[in-house]
Parts: C-alpha cells; sequence; structure tokens
C-alpha cells in the first residue's frame, strides 16, 4: 500500500504542468513501447504461467493489442490533443466556441486477471497520451504477469508519475480511495467488486468508468451459416478456457438448427483442440482452484452433451457443451466466465429475448443471420455494450470502436481515441469579443419576450 505521501507526490508532479506537454507524452508512449518490445518473450513465459496462453494467443489478445493501442496513439497524438471549434448559436453570436481537452489528474487503473497485461496497460495508455498521471493496481491472481508489468512499469516510469501498487484488492483499493482524491477510477472486474469501487468513488464524487463482466448472449437465427457459426463461436467461447469478458456465455439457436450447430459445434472443438484438449498447445487453463471449483459446479445444471472432464491439479476443463439447462439455475443467472457453453433451443424471437431480459444490459451480444431484417430487428431489441453481426467477440480487437457496456456491465468506453477521450476533460470556452455588446442581453428585460422567442428557439 503506497503512503499518502507519495499519492500527493503524485498530485504535485502533475500540478507542475510536466505531463501536459505534446513532447513529454509522445516520449512516454514510445518508451512503454519499447519496454513491452523489450519484454515479449518475459510477457509470453508470464501468460503461460498465469493462464497457459500460448505465444500467438498472447499476440493476438495482449501484447499485440497494445503494441496496436500505442501505434495508433502514437501516431495520433498531436490530432487527438488539438482544441477543436465548434459552432455558435444565435444568442451568442458574435462570440467563438472552443473545446480543450485537459488531462484529468491523478487517475486510478484497476486491471482484472483474465487478459492481466492488456487490461491495465490499455487504459494506461490512454491516461498517458491524455497527459495524467497513474497508479496501477493489477489483480493479484495472475502473479507472474503483475510481476513483469511491475518491471516494466519501474523501468521506464517515475513513482511520481505512474505508481504501481501490488496487493489484496479489497485492502489496498480502499485505503487508496478513501485517504486520496483521485480524479477518475477506471476498474475493470467483476460487477460485485464494481458496486464497492463505485460507491467509494460516490462518497468523494470521483467519476469513474467500470468496465464490468456480463452474459453475454450469442443468438443463431435458422438462416445462420451454421458451419461459419460453429466455428467463430468455438474459437472465441473456449479462448483463454472460457476466461474471457466478452465470451459467446450462452448461444441460443432456432429449435431447426439446434442439432446440426452441436454437431457443428463438436467438429470446431476438436479440430482445434484435437480429441484431448488437455494436451493442446492452443488450450488454457483455469486461473486458480476457486474459479475451477464455481465453473465445475455448473455442470450440475444441465446435461453435458460434449466434453466435462475436469482435472484439479492441472486447472483443466474441458471445452463443455451443455443441453436442457434449467433456466432458474446459477449456470443461466450467473456470468459463465469458464469453457462452459449451454445451448438452449427457441422457437420465437419473443421467447429468446424472454431469456435474455433475465440477464439486462449483457456486455456483448451476438447474431447469427443471413438476414438484414432479422439483423436491425435484433440489434434493436436487444440493449447491449458492444457485438458482433456472423461473428463473436472480434469487436473488442478493433481500436476504432469504442468498448465498454452499460448499466449493468459498466459504465463509460475506451480503446484508440475514446480512451483519450476517458481520460480528458473536454473543457468548453466560449470567447465574446467587447466590440459588440448589445443592450438586448441586460436588465430591463421588460417588453424583451418576443425578441428572446425569435433568439432562442
Ligand atoms: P475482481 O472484481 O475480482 O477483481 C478486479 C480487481 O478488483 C482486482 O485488481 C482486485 O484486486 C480488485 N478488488 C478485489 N476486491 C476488491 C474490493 N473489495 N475493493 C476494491 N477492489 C477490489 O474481478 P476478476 O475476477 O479479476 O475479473 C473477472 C471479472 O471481470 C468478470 O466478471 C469479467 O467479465 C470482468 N471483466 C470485464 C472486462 C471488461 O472489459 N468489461 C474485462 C475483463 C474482465
Amino acid at each position: 500500500m503506497p503512503d499518502i505521501n507519495q499519492l500527493s507526490a503524485m498530485r504535485n508532479y502533475f500540478n507542475s504542468g510536466a505531463t501536459k506537454l505534446y513532447s513529454f507524452r509522445i516520449e512516454q508512449l514510445k518508451k512503454l513501447k519499447q519496454a513491452v518490445l523489450a519484454h515479449e518473450q518475459d510477457l509470453y513465459d508470464a501468460l503461460y504461467t498465469d493462464l497457459k496462453k500460448s505465444k500467438e494467443e498472447v499476440w493476438v489478445t495482449e501484447t499485440g493489442m497494445v503494441i496496436a493501442e500505442l501505434n495508433q496513439a502514437i501516431q495520433q497524438l498531436r490530432q487527438w490533443m488539438k482544441a477543436t471549434t465548434t459552432r455558435t448559436n444565435l444568442l451568442n453570436l458574435p462570440s467563438s466556441s472552443h473545446i480543450l481537452k485537459e488531462p484529468l489528474g491523478v487517475v486510478l487503473i484497476i486491471g482484472p486477471w483474465n487478459y492481466p497485461f492488456q487490461l491495465l496497460i490499455n487504459p494506461l495508455i490512454g491516461a498517458l497520451a491524455a497527459g495524467n498521471c497513474a497508479v496501477l493496481k493489477p489483480s493479484e491472481f495472475a502473479l507472474a504477469t503483475a510481476t513483469i508489468m511491475k518491471t516494466i512499469i519501474k523501468e521506464v516510469f517515475p513513482e511520481n508519475y505512474i505508481l504501481y501498487v501490488e496487493g489484496d484488492g479489497a485492502a489496498v483499493i480502499p485505503e487508496m480511495m478513501n485517504n486520496f482524491s483521485f480524479d477518475h477510477v477506471f476498474y475493470t472486474g467483476s460487477s460485485a467488486v464494481g458496486k464497492i469501487v463505485y460507491k467509494m468513488a460516490a462518497e468523494r464524487l470521483v467519476p469513474v468508468t467500470l468496465e464490468l463482466g456480463g452474459k453475454s448472449p450469442c443468438v443463431v437465427e435458422q438462416d445462420a451459416n451454421i458451419i461459419i457459426a460453429a466455428k467463430r463461436i468455438a474459437m472465441t467461447k473456449f479462448s483463454n478456457a472460457g476466461q474471457m469478458c466478452v465470451a459467446p456465455d450462452y448461444i441460443l439457436v432456432h429449435h431447426s438448427k439446434k442439432n446440426e450447430l452441436i454437431e457443428a459445434l463438436k467438429r470446431s472443438i476438436e479440430n482445434f483442440f484435437g480429441t484431448d484438449a488437455a494436451d493442446s498447445y492452443n488450450y488454457g487453463k483455469i486461473i486458480n482452484q476457486k474459479q475451477f471449483n464455481r465453473i465445475v459446479n455448473y455442470l450440475q445444471d444441465g446435461t453435458v452433451l460434449y466434453g466435462g472432464k475436469t482435472n484439479i491439479d492441472t486447472l483443466y476443463i474441458e471445452p463443455t457443451l451443455m443441453d436442457t439447462v434449467n433456466i432458474n439455475a446459477a449456470i443461466m443467472k450467473e456470468e459463465i466466465f469458464g469453457p462452459v457453453l449451454p445451448i438452449i433451443g427457441f422457437e420465437t424471437m419473443e421467447e429468446a429475448l424472454k431469456i435474455i431480459a433475465i440477464n439486462k444490459n449483457p456486455l456483448a451480444f451476438y447474431l447469427f443471420t443471413s438476414s438484414k431484417t432479422k439483423e436491425k430487428v435484433w440489434l434493436d431489441s436487444v440493449a447491449f455494450g458492444g457485438g458482433c453481426i456472423n461473428n463473436a467477440s472480434w469487436h473488442l480487437t478493433n481500436h476504432h470502436l469504442p468498448f465498454g457496456g452499460r448499466g449493468f456491465s459498466g459504465t463509460g468506453q475506451y480503446h484508440g481515441k475514446f480512451s483519450f477521450d476517458t481520460f480528458s476533460h473536454k473543457k468548453a470556452v466560449m470567447k465574446t469579443p467587447v466590440w459588440f455588446d448589445p443592450a438586448i442581453k441586460y436588465p430591463p428585460f421588460k417588453g424583451k419576450l418576443k425578441l428572446f422567442k425569435w433568439v432562442i428557439r
């Protein structure tokens, strides 16, 4: 736990204005990029230790995403920082109106364990680009990765600029948030802890971004390309052994295509991970025993159609397909966050929407269909954070799209320019010349109503 003097030193450093300059920000982004590349192998090793991720998976979902964000920020920073001019309404003419992008100050970034590198460092890129100081709190459950991140951060940044704080989140975070007023808290993790963080922030009126969990439905319509659907669903559902915030949580498939989809999913799983995923280079492990036990319990909530093998010693849970799940059981009330995929048939859209409505505001929503009309109807009917048509989860890797949930799945958005915006205040400034000063704007107002109605409309 940092002592309050360390946080005050960060405040002083921010107040010095050093972090605001373009030259400073760009240099920090470039230094961070160099350091990440220099530690590429260490990160592969660490992420293998924590989650048994392959190098290739690490590049696609962790380091590569960070490098892509850094490249974009380095390329676009000057443009992002520019003040913009906007229109001025009739009432205020001939004033001019501008929006300045101002850093927020000292921000706190809290990360989870499932993509421990990317989900801590990507928000940091936005914070640096926007000219802030930041406290980084990684998850305590992906220790190997946390150790490398600590090395990187300490190598590159002084502690009064970027402070890396370890330890039990339940102790360290309240201690910091109750004793220091951060200018923003960016939290990624479970909804349960998100509520705790939100309450602490509210006490001091600290703005927050909450990137929470969710139960993301995946709808497969009668007219979907089933082979493609199965490949794309299996790919992201079982990536990182299902421990992905935007993984398809459960499938709602039109009854007429259910059996065909199940068979195609089985084939896809075997094509990707072989007949024994325990030996697969491409298949990960569960982070710890607590999560392992939680996921294994879901196997009782329906019929295992495929998979279901587990090994607590290696924290292995086989890619598993489930049928006849009990809609009232935990498996359909909680985010699964593991390699267990319920497959539920539906006849009408209304039936499917009722199931989706049990878990409001999913973080993501996926639809497989070849009909533009169905696409429109589904997109209009479900309130979700972000999603894909004829794909699953990949929207998250496009940094030109904002990423975030809504309501129960979170508040605020980031990635690319949206990260810069999240960590910047848009300061609105109107500049009024002194050569024009009409009497209409000053009392007495009596008799001016008609004129006001003409000007303000
Ligand atoms: P978690 O909520 O257990 O932990 C997240 C962070 O909160 C950790 O750094 C932890 O130290 C800290 N923390 C724990 N208890 C705390 C407390 N009482 N007060 C303050 N901080 C505390 O989440 P997790 O298990 O690491 O991550 C899994 C969850 O995160 C899933 O629900 C998943 O969907 C969600 N998630 C969301 C996104 C997203 O982008 N929306 C991304 C990844 C994970």
